[in-house]
């Protein structure tokens, strides 16, 4: 079926269901906006297992997403929807750009958690926007950005949860939401060690794409040690 878009990590099908879109994750990764960019056997298959699985958790969990089913080791078939341009990020600890943007201590706890938004847009290299620019730049109304901030804790809640389970300390994580045809809004995209930084809570160990993006582990070994660690507590 016919390729609708190809990102840095996956590619969007149509299928015969103009409703339904089939999404093929690629062996690919890449960091700092694709300045670091490498092919990486196995990839697609465990961000595909996890991401299906995390969605799967997130539905028992009171939370609508696109994800519909996975159809192969690497494949997933998702309601289609038009992606609104934001990265939500939720951050429970201070790690990455807020602490090199703002000067926050590394490791500083936020309580409650901290969101944002970011204009999901390459070529300004996704800077961050208030919710008067979301207004402003027509992205979603009012009422759109409330249900994104409360969507997006009540996603961090859940994964706080199910990461506690495995041991592990969910520092923060990026997501995008979707309008479907009816304009409700669902959470999109993926969710995966590629999109949160995740810590073992005794060693404080990586689990997450920081291993790739400061070369200091294996991402594959990491991502099948964390896929194990989610199939032990399902
Ligand atoms: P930071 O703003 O510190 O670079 O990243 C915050 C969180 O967002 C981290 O967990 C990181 O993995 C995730 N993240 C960074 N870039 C992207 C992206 O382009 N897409 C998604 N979904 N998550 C991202």
């Amino acid at each position: 079926m016919m390729l609708l878009y190809e990102g840095k990590a996956k590619k969007v099908f149509k299928t015969e269901d103009p409703e339904v879109l089939r999404i093929e994750y690629k062996d690919e990764v890449t960091a700092g906006n694709g300045a670091k960019h490498d092919f990486m056997e196995g990839k697609g298959r465990l961000n595909n297992l996890i991401s299906s699985d995390i969605f799967k958790y997130l539905k028992k969990n009171g939370v609508a997403s696109h994800f519909i089913e996975r159809t192969s080791e690497t494949e997933q078939k998702v309601k289609a929807v038009h992606i609104i341009p934001l990265e939500v990020a939720v951050r429970n600890v201070a790690a990455g750009s807020i602490v090199e943007r703002l000067g926050f201590k590394n490791g500083e706890e936020f309580t409650p958690p901290l969101v944002e938004l970011y204009y999901k847009k390459d070529e300004l290299n996704d800077p961050i926007l208030t919710d008067d620019h979301v207004l402003r730049l027509d992205i979603a109304t009012e009422d759109e950005i409330r249900a994104l901030k409360e969507a997006a804790l009540k996603v961090n809640a859940a994964l706080i949860k199910m990461m506690n389970m495995m041991g592990l300390k969910l520092i923060d994580f990026k997501i995008e939401f979707g309008r479907d045809k009816k304009g409700n809004i669902l959470l999109a995209d993926e969710i995966s060690p590629d999109t949160c930084r995740i810590r073992d809570l005794e060693t404080g160990e990586n689990f997450d794409k920081d291993v790739y993006r400061n070369a200091t582990g294996s991402l594959i070994d990491t991502y099948t040690k964390f896929y194990e660690k989610m199939e032990a507590v399902k």
